[in-house]
């Protein structure tokens, strides 16, 4: 057992300490990158589903290029890895760092990939268009509910 989950969580990129957010989530107040556990992110797609037929499901793709950035909770490398077709950094035991408006792009993403919507309606894209919102808004308030 060891106590480093209880040494201060410091930003990956600018080594400054993270403001802790809802439940867990933590982000840094210079470049905005955040940290969010699975569970959190899973949640994140689940608020998508105000416009989905389906939450998207949250799977993580291998992606090529190595891991840079240590984990804000245990201080060892990350693996590079892929969320709908944004490249994201992860450690398989505290979640996964999201660098400035990459969490935003990946539920947006998610949006546009995922099985269209509910009944009478055309993709999600359509159902922004009618519902007079974008994508990018949608995603935006799917993670600032846990990250303001
Ligand atoms: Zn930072
Ligand atoms: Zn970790």
């Amino acid at each position: 057992m060891t106590y480093r989950d209880q040494a201060p969580a410091t930003c990956p990129r600018c080594n400054v300490a993270l403001d802790p957010g809802e439940r867990g989530t933590l982000k840094c107040p210079e470049c905005a990158g955040a940290f969010a556990t699975d569970d959190i992110v899973r949640e994140m797609l689940a608020e998508l589903a105000g416009v989905l037929k389906h939450p998207p499901e949250l799977v993580y793709g291998p992606h090529a290029k190595p891991g840079l950035l240590t984990c804000p909770r245990c201080v060892a490398l990350m693996q590079s890895a892929e969320l709908f077709t944004i490249a994201v950094d992860r450690c398989a035991v505290h979640g996964t760092w999201f660098d400035h408006e990459e969490l935003g792009s990946a539920l947006e993403r998610a949006l546009l990939v995922a099985e269209p919507v509910k009944e009478g309606m055309g993709s999600a894209k359509e159902a922004a268009l009618v519902g007079g919102i974008t994508l990018a808004e949608i995603a935006g308030i799917a993670w600032l509910i846990f990250l303001l």
